[in-house]
């Protein structure tokens, strides 16, 4: 199930078959001069699983990718076909669509669209991070889209993404320096150690939005490959404090870490999306695939970042109890109804959500 079903120019709204992927759908978009508004670091992933599990990109003014959903099938556990819309189901809608797979089968997908766009991508090297403490807003808000990437080693992030639309009425300026940080003089891998050629084009190089606002190419292995992932959203008002948090661990942090990222994320009103009714900062974790290391490591994070408030990805790695975990999503109450509406007898069911979610 992964074909376009129908493109209203006029909405603007794409419907897609549930498995599409990003990599799949946004060259046919920009072929019909259409884009959309954000993309995650790959576009190997579906937008159905994707937009399930709040999955994201950077930006301050952008939301996850599951805000662009407008309207929504899935076929529940008795074979219903249900239609949910944005703008006939209101709180229902907002329920439905981060559903971490717990309502049904999700079969078709309407998107937001807007007209298409070009951008420049640049990497600035070994941004300080007294900087970044100082000038976090002035640093997020400088580009469309900001990543900043450390190993949270040498006080310093080792190096910043910068993804810029071309036509904005005020162009990032591309100076030689950013905020201490220098610009790169070649294409990188967010791990430097790595080849670029899996990366998506830099040194301000025009292309389509949907060749610039993923990190690596579709095509091409992803990231490391080989590797585990966690990441925590933390209330954009606590971003320096949680940033400086992880940065005391980096004795513990370091040894098991590939590379971590730092992004930005708009508020939303999707129930179970971590930018529930907060923008966010995000800290994510690349790991070495040791998960008796990892395992015994992410509490140690979870709980100095506890003090924010901090949520987990529902599609990475985490091990906050159950209990902590509902505590922090003020809809799951809400959601669970949902769930019983849909589901009854529990049939979509599984060990992530009877822990997760429905465990008293
Ligand atoms: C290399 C790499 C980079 C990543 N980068 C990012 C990133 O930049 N930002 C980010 O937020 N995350 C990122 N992730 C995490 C990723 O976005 C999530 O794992 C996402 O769920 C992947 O989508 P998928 O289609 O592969 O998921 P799947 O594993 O197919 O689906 C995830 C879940 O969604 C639900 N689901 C899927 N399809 C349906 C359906 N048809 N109906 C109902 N429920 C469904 C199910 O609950 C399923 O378990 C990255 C992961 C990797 C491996």
């Amino acid at each position: 199930m992964d074909e376009v079903v129908a493109l209203d120019p006029e909405a603007p709204t794409v419907t897609v078959a549930a498995g599409i992927t990003y990599g799949q759908l946004s060259p046919y978009l920009h072929s019909k001069d259409f884009a959309l508004h954000n993309l995650a670091s790959l576009p190997h992933i579906s937008v159905a699983g994707s937009c399930s599990t709040a999955t994201h990109g950077s930006g301050e003014k952008n939301g996850n990718l599951a805000t662009a959903v407008s309207a929504l099938e899935f076929v529940t556990a008795n074979g219903e076909l249900v239609k949910l819309s944005r703008q006939k189901d209101g709180e229902n809608f907002s329920g439905v669509v981060v559903g971490l797979g717990a309502l049904g089968v999700v079969t078709s997908i309407t998107l937001n669209i807007q007209p298409t766009f070009m951008m420049r991508q640049y990497v600035y090297e070994n941004l300080p991070l007294a900087q970044v403490k100082d000038h976090f807003d002035a640093i997020e808000a400088s580009a469309y889209s900001v990543s900043l990437f450390t190993d949270w080693q040498k006080q310093r992030f080792n190096e910043v993404w910068i993804k810029t639309r071309i036509e904005n009425s005020q162009p990032f300026n591309s100076a030689p320096e950013f905020f201490g940080a220098k610009l790169a003089t070649r294409n990188l891998h967010p791990i430097a150690e790595l080849s670029a050629e899996n990366c998506t084009e830099q040194m301000g190089v025009p292309g389509p939005w949907y060749e610039r606002l993923p990190h690596f190419r579709m095509g091409f292995t992803p990231s490391a490959g080989k590797e585990l992932q966690s990441e925590y959203f933390v209330p954009r008002r606590h971003a320096v404090e949680a940033i400086l948090a992880v940065e005391r661990l980096r004795d513990q942090v370091s040894p098991h870490l590939m590379i971590s990222e730092i992004r930005t994320i708009a508020a939303d009103d999707l129930w179970m999306s971590p930018c529930y009714k907060q923008p966010c900062a995000a800290i994510h974790f690349t790991w070495k695939q040791d998960w008796p290391a990892v395992r015994k490591l992410l509490p140690v994070i979870e709980k100095e970042l506890a003090q924010f408030n901090a949520r987990p990805h529902w599609g990475k790695l985490f091990t906050m109890p159950p209990a902590d975990l509902k505590s922090k999503y003020e809809k799951v109450p809400a959601f669970v109804e949902l769930c019983k509406t849909y589901d009854p007898r529990g049939k979509f069911r599984n060990e992530f959500l009877n822990t997760n979610i429905f465990s008293s």
